[in-house]
């Protein structure tokens, strides 16, 4: 039988480092709200349905105005978030039961490809849970509470997380039920949570330095440049 694969989009986020009124999700870049650009990737890839997580009470703005406006086919729930991200995650992942594999990703990541997405689900069905990441570019210091550095961990084996993060659907959901029961606060990616409490090693899938997570106000700057350099890409593979 066909392996099913669903992508769990994570768009709950209050964005208080944006400092905007509106939520950063739904604000514009290049005319379209950077949730349209994430979920367009995923409307244009392989994954047979989408589960997007949004906040409280926006059900019906996220449906009316973003999944309907642009006619994405393959979001299949909406689902209401929590007040921390691995909440969302949680909420996401047991909104759909009939799935092989999952694909997590952040909403605010708008400059994800269809083709990454397609290179996330072969690397996840051949080591069964890989996480898009990069190579650290920059020295990196532990530093102590006055923020002076105490050491330089060794940049050649340090990499960068992103998203999608991709697992078994059933093994990522049941270590995140660990977790929850454990009351640990602490995870900042689900691959955290599938090293400390699913019994997978994680492989690193080699990602793009322009899958960048929006999140403060520059970022939009370099996002509005992102997006249209993808433009000319696109336009130059369909000259070709
Ligand atoms: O806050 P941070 O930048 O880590 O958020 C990463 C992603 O997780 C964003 O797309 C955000 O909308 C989402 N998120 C969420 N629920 C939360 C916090 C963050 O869906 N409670």
């Amino acid at each position: 039988m066909e392996e099913r694969t669903i992508a769990v989009v994570l768009a709950a986020g209050k964005g208080s480092r944006m400092h905007m009124d509106i939520q950063k999700q739904y604000a514009e870049l290049l005319g379209r709200p950077v949730i349209a650009h994430t979920l367009e990737a995923f409307e244009k890839s392989e994954v047979d349905a989408v589960i997007l997580v949004v906040g409280e009470g926006e059900i019906s703005f996220a449906r009316e105005e973003i999944v309907n406006r642009c006619g994405f086919q393959k979001v299949a729930r909406i689902v209401t978030g929590g007040k921390e991200r691995y909440e969302s995650v949680y909420r996401g992942l047991c909104a759909e039961d009939g799935a092989d594999y999952v694909l997590i990703h952040d909403g605010a990541r708008a400059f994800i490809t269809p083709e990454l997405i397609a290179q996330c689900i072969r690397d996840v069905k051949r080591y069964d849970a890989c996480v898009m990441a990069v190579p650290v570019k920059d020295t990196i210091k532990i530093v102590d509470e006055e923020q002076y550095a105490v050491s330089t961990p060794d940049r050649s084996v340090m990499w960068q997380m992103q998203t999608p993060q991709c697992f078994r659907l059933p093994e990522i959901r049941e270590a995140y039920r660990k977790m929850l029961e454990s009351g640990e606060k602490t995870m900042t990616d689900d691959a955290m949570v599938m090293e400390k409490y699913g019994n997978r090693r994680v492989k690193m899938s080699m990602g793009s330095y322009e899958n960048i997570k929006l999140t403060t106000p520059g970022d939009f700057i370099l996002g509005e440049a992102i997006l249209k350099n993808m433009g000319k890409t696109e336009k130059k593979k369909q000259e070709r």
